[in-house]
């Protein structure tokens, strides 16, 4: 699953995991968009299952440069600021989720946020959540210091060995095995 792949034409390599990451969020995302409009009609409604389905993931930039303080396109997708053993990922909460569901029963115009987000948070529980299934929950993080390697040893280890695969991990941040 975590096979490197090189991007034809670009000086850039990427797991194999991140490439279906990203394609299950888009298409659930276009679906429900589609869905949203056959019903309403409504361009706001998609523009905000896109913000929920989707830019979600904006917090991954949030993390970066609380650890990182130059851009780099490489780093951010083999998610090198795990390196700092702190993930926070503010916008990934279930709890977040559920404030937007019960707002939505007043703010009707709240629903595609709310099931954007959820959709969301299905796959990435289901594709990074199996071994802590509270990972998305920010009390349960909250309780855990935002320690990656705390709240999730396995996931950890796995991404910091990807980071090393891609020779991305200075000296002083190697992890035992
Ligand atoms: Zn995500």
């Amino acid at each position: 699953m975590d096979k490197i792949i090189h991007i034809p034409g670009f000086n850039l390599k990427i797991t194999r995991r991140l490439i279906v990451d990203l394609s299950l969020h888009f298409f659930t995302t276009l679906l429900a968009a589609y869905l949203f409009y056959s019903i309403t009609n409504n361009i706001i409604w998609v523009i905000l299952v896109f913000v929920g389905g989707i830019l979600i993931d904006t917090d991954h930039f949030i993390d970066y440069f609380l650890h990182l303080d130059k851009w780099d396109i490489h780093s951010f997708l083999h998610g090198h600021f795990i390196a700092s053993r702190k993930l926070y990922l503010i916008f990934h909460a279930w709890e977040l989720v559920l404030i937007i569901a019960i707002s939505s029963l007043i703010f009707s115009f709240l629903i595609p946020l709310w099931v954007g987000m959820m959709i969301h948070l299905i796959i990435d529980s289901l594709m990074h959540a199996r071994t802590t299934p509270l990972k998305y929950f920010i009390l349960f993080r909250w309780k855990h210091n935002f320690c990656f390697d705390k709240f999730d040893y396995y996931f950890y280890k796995k991404q910091m060995k990807n980071l090393r695969n891609a020779g991305l991990l200075k000296e002083d941040e190697k992890v035992e095995e």
